[in-house]
């Protein structure tokens, strides 16, 4: 990057970079939208190296002037934390940017994978191995962002880009912001079901407490507890009820997907999803948790024969578990008809065959139909239409 901090700090030079970007780099297909930008795959014209270029619409043509002056104002925000963030391997890094009167360019290393959002929707929901090393990389980039007195205000889904080798890159620091030492925030700002209480209550009420660095800590609560069951912990259809669930910190981990989770992710989760934000573990501490922690196995002599007989062991294992895969025990009828939910193969298929069909119903920045894919009780205004 050529430009310095105090560029961007200053106001937009009145210069037109436009034709110096696409000088440089040829663009590709739409890999994202958001509401004032598109993001394009796109290929450095010298070295053939790929990128993702957020272009960022301040013609003005969208909106009121004090709106494009915010959305400038903002964009410029954004690549100053971007800069302070560019030696962390779990944060994506700014790659260059150009400036015109009507658009700005970031250029960002791409994210082949795309949005942990689609990978979730993909997969329905992860193992507590695959949700470790996503949360340990989510953990360590806010962690790293707090340390610099960052809070990113917007962690979702959406917003977690996977890279060729899936490590997380956290992304979209539009909401982003620095706090100076003791300033509470008192801007509603995020996505409904991932919002903290006090960030609500900021809203709602006169003479609360503004908010700080623990509302990621929030929403990295909701994200860790949809990884692990599918589904967000608030949500309801009526957004009023969801916003009373996050104020009450009302949840359970009471849906079957949870009874093959272990203790420790709930443990972590409920740290998480604690009311007050000054009770509640900071990224820090998170890294510290159990969940976290791997056991380091001295180093073992190598013996041939006991290695030789685990190893029959193992075969035979694996012979055993093939056996019982193809001849699963039988499933009786009335369970089949009475509550085929119970039982994990026909939760799996059902699940599958729900997102495989209807998975494109499930939209960005809004967790409610997600939620709806995994509601299996008969809704009480229907139960009643039902004929006899
Ligand atoms: P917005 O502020 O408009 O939400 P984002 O920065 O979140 O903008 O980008 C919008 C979408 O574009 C992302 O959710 C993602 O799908 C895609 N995207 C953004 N940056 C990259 C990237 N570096 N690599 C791949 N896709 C990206
Ligand atoms: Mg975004």
């Amino acid at each position: 990057m050529t430009k310095t901090k105090d560029d961007v700090d200053a106001d937009l030079p009145d210069t037109d970079q436009a034709s110096e970007y696409y000088a440089l780099y040829e663009p590709k297909e739409i890999l994202g939208r958001g509401i004032s930008s598109t993001v394009r795959r796109c290929v450095e014209k010298k070295t053939g190296k790929e990128y993702a270029v957020k272009i960022i619409d301040v013609s003005g043509e969208k909106g009121e002037d004090y709106q494009v002056e915010q959305t400038k104002k903002d964009t410029l925000r954004e690549i100053n934390i971007l800069r302070m963030c560019e030696s962390h391997e779990n944060i994506i890094e700014l790659h260059d940017y150009f400036e015109s009167a009507a658009f700005i360019f970031l250029v960002f290393e791409l994210c082949k994978m795309g949005e942990l959002f689609d990978y979730l929707t993909e997969v329905v929901s992860l193992s507590e191995k695959r949700t470790r090393i996503i949360m340990r990389q989510l953990m360590e980039a806010v962690d790293f962002i707090h340390t610099k007195s960052i809070v990113h205000r917007d962690l979702k889904p959406e917003n977690i880009l996977l890279d060729d080798n899936m490590n997380i890159k956290v992304s979209d620091f539009g909401f982003a912001t620095v706090l100076t030492e003791d300033e509470e925030l008192l801007e509603l700002c995020g996505t409904p079901g991932y919002l903290a209480p006090e960030v609500l209550a900021v809203s709602m009420y006169d003479n609360v407490p503004g908010y700080g660095k623990a509302v990621d800590l929030w929403a990295c609560g909701v994200i860790m507890y949809t990884l692990l069951c599918g589904s967000p912990p608030f949500w309801h259809r009526k957004q009023m009820l969801m916003i009373r669930a996050i104020m009450q910190g009302s949840y359970s981990f009471s849906s079957p997907e949870w009874d093959e989770v272990s203790e420790t992710p709930k443990d972590l989760i409920k740290k998480m999803l604690v009311v007050d934000p000054n009770e509640r573990i900071t990224a820090k501490e998170a890294l510290a948790h159990p969940f976290f922690r791997r056991e380091l196995v001295p180093a073992k002599k190598f013996m041939a024969k006991k290695v030789f007989v685990s190893a029959i062991w193992c075969v035979r294992f694996f012979y055993r578990l093939q056996y019982f895969y193809r001849h699963p025990p039988p499933i009786s009828f009335e369970t089949v008809t009475t509550n085929p939910y119970s039982v994990k193969l026909m939760r799996k298929l059902i699940d599958g065959c729900a997102f495989g069909m209807y998975g494109h119903w499930v939209k960005r920045g809004d967790n409610q139909n997600r939620a709806a894919l995994f509601e299996h009780t008969l809704r009480e205004d229907w139960k009643c239409s039902t004929p006899t």
